[in-house]
């Protein structure tokens, strides 16, 4: 019963939005009034929500209103960013529990920013980095009687191709495999054991250059690819028959694909049929995420996307999901705005 009430301290699925603030360019063409970099957004906290009005709409057409879990403006810092959304799952994790936090949104948004962040300046690093120094934090208070162990592997999907971003070769696709024992699992992903945090950063940077690098010598575009970075908490302890007691927790952090539409006349061959695996990668996750919060569905989609297979034991049963989605706040983007906060609407 103790367990039951720790499980509801926190709900299993949240979905957070975060609206970037306007750039130079979009600050300076509002003050003119050229049109494109209009603000098109409010953001209201008190009743977390988020409130869309279409340039030139009419009567027939009035500003929709849609309602989250919790609602970040463009001057909401990456700080407060964590508190809200990746702590409490990061508690779990180092409790034994598995969690996912997912950034969704249309490329431009600040996905990357809010997940990965500028690891330069403490004030704008991301909940990666963050959480690093959260874990680390924690293992440095531990108790005598306990051991922790760190691992971590950094994945990206791409095409519905999985590869290794800590691997020696970043262009090898790598096979997704299961086992009855373990489950889910990608064959050959290379997976480091870690000390400190600042060996955790170093690996991020690292695998984020290898996803620029290896997106341009293959000639992609790195915000189609889904990046996985996952961390595995090994927490053993003594106990008093001199037994010993492990738990394991796994955390993932996942900078998904643009989720902006491919424009038809744009995309043709090849580029065509990677949106179309973007587009069907992300709703399966919808339909994963909203399955799983209806809790009525006796069937979850897991095997319809590598995405979501590779989420599989991280997503559902015990595990905490928070989703944050992040949006343009200009009217130039409002359509895409529209269909983030409708997606992630649909995951409440
Ligand atoms: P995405 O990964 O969704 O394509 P990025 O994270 O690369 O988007 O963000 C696009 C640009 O906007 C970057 O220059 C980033 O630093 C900036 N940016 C995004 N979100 C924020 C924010 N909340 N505060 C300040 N700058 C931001
Ligand atoms: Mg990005």
């Amino acid at each position: 019963q103790k367990q039951q009430q720790l499980d509801d301290e926190i709900e299993n699925v949240r979905v957070v939005v975060r609206a970037r603030p306007m750039d130079k360019m979009e600050l300076s063409s509002s003050s003119t009034g050229s049109g494109g970099g209009e603000c098109a957004i409010t953001v209201d906290k008190i009743n977390r929500a988020i409130t869309v009005t279409k340039p030139n709409s009419t009567a027939n057409e009035p500003p929709k209103t849609y309602y989250f879990d919790n609602v970040f403006d463009g001057s909401s810092n990456q700080l407060d960013l964590y508190v809200d959304t990746a702590r409490p799952i990061v508690d779990k994790v180092l409790e034994g529990y598995n969690g996912t936090i997912l950034a969704y949104g249309q490329t431009g948004t600040g996905k990357t920013y809010t997940m990965s962040g500028n690891p330069d300046s403490p004030q704008t690093k991301g909940i990666i980095p963050n959480a690093f120094a959260h874990i680390f934090g924690h293992i440095a208070k531990a108790k005598e009687n306990q051991k922790f162990l760190v691992r971590v592997s950094y994945m990206e999907i791409y095409n519905e191709e999985v590869r290794d971003l800590l691997g020696k070769d970043v262009s090898k696709s790598l096979e997704v495999k299961e086992r009855p024992d373990i489950g889910v699992f990608v064959k050959d992903l290379s997976g480091y054991v870690v000390h400190n945090a600042d060996d955790l950063e170093n690996i991020m940077r690292l695998g984020n250059k290898n996803r620029a690098v290896g997106a341009t010598k293959m000639n992609q575009e790195s915000s189609r690819s889904h990046a996985i970075f996952s961390i595995t908490v090994e927490r053993s302890e003594l106990v008093e028959n001199g037994g010993q007691h492990v738990r394991m927790g796994k955390l993932q952090l996942v900078d998904l694909a643009g989720s902006e539409r491919q424009s038809k006349t744009q995309a043709n061959g090849q580029r065509l049929k990677e949106a179309t695996k973007i587009n069907l990668s992300l709703s399966v996750l919808g339909n994963v995420i909203s399955a799983l919060v209806d809790g009525k569905s006796t069937h979850i989609p897991y095997r319809n996307s590598k995405l979501t297979r590779l989420l599989q034991d991280s997503l559902g049963g015990n595990s905490k999901t928070v989703m944050c989605a992040t949006i343009s706040p200009t009217d130039s983007n409002v359509m895409e705005t529209i269909s983030t906060l409708r997606y992630a609407s649909r995951a409440k």
